[in-house]
């Protein structure tokens, strides 16, 4: 199984629950696809054993062989080629090239447009005690997040092993390219009017996309019950609370994951991976 865990915005603790789940379970991997600020190995500390670079083909424009027919930049819908008939000139624009190849599809002219590959950043792999460790490390400067993503998704196991996607925040394409193989997604939400707004946006790409999910309180207290009214009213399930503590927050900030700050922690996170597969396997 799969399970993204993701939040609408940043700072909700969504990496120490990912993290957390991930040390709950037996045979899993934590896979860090914040790609842009990843921060799972400052709790989880791995042996790094493997590293890849990895590379996406982007288009390479040869003018002494292209004819300026403008047929590259037609067929490409991110407008990452610009051709200037008139002045023979042609422009691209790589951050804006999804490395879909259509462009060198099109091209009728032999040798006018070859692809060539493209530094993204490195997907690293490790171990921290038995658990599985991978992570993305997007290169400076990377417009995108997504194609990396997308490029470390190839690597997952779909074995027996249980695997914890921790997405990047926030509702935009790298949160679907994190989402979208996972057979379950896992929001964390913080009971606040802005930590409900977030979430809302959340909830509503991932009906979109016909996700099963449900729903983690960071920072629970009792009697507010902002997100739980939320979760009733949209018929989604609450997986799980953790609740606001000084002692929790001191030991984040310490590097040390909410399972392991709280004295029922493994309780709390078989319950929630309990209940995961339980909705999983209601439909
Ligand atoms: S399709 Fe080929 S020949 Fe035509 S403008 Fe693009 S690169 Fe040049
Ligand atoms: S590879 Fe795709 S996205 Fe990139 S320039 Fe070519 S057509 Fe556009």
């Amino acid at each position: 199984m799969w399970i993204t865990v993701a939040s609408g915005k940043g700072g909700t603790g969504k990496t120490t629950v990912a993290v957390s789940l991930a040390l709950s379970i037996d045979n899993a991997m934590y896979v860090d696809a914040d790609v842009e600020e990843p921060n799972g190995a400052l709790f989880l500390k791995p042996d790094i054993e493997r590293e890849i670079v990895y590379t996406e083909p982007i288009p390479q424009i040869n003018t002494n062989v292209c004819t300026f027919c403008g047929k590259c930049a037609d067929a490409c819908i991110y407008k990452a080629i610009v051709i200037l008939k008139p002045l023979k000139k042609a422009m691209f624009f790589p951050e804006l090239c999804h490395s879909c190849g259509l462009c060198a599809y099109v091209c009728p002219v032999e040798g006018a447009l070859t692809e060539v590959p493209k530094e993204k950043g490195k997907i690293r792999f490790g171990k921290s005690g038995n658990l599985k460790f991978a992570e993305g490390l997007l290169n400076l400067g990377e417009a995108s997040a997504t194609p990396l993503i997308r490029g470390m998704k190839k690597y997952l196991p779909r074995d027996g092993t249980t695997v914890i996607i921790d997405s990047p925040p926030g509702t935009s394409c790298p949160v679907v390219e994190a989402t979208e193989d996972s057979d379950f997604v896992l929001l964390v939400a913080e009971p606040t009017p802005f930590g409900l707004n977030d979430l809302a946006l959340t909830v509503s790409l991932l009906k979109d996309m016909g996700k099963p999910m449900g729903i983690v309180i960071n920072k629970w207290e009792e009697g507010n019950e902002i997100i739980e009214r939320y979760a009733e009213a949209e018929g989604l399930p609450v997986l799980g609370k953790i609740p606001f503590s000084r002692e929790i927050a001191e030991k984040y900030s310490q590097g040390i994951p909410v399972i392991y700050a709280m004295d029922n922690g493994r309780e709390i996170f078989s319950e929630i991976l309990k209940n995961i597969k339980e909705t999983v396997k209601n439909g």
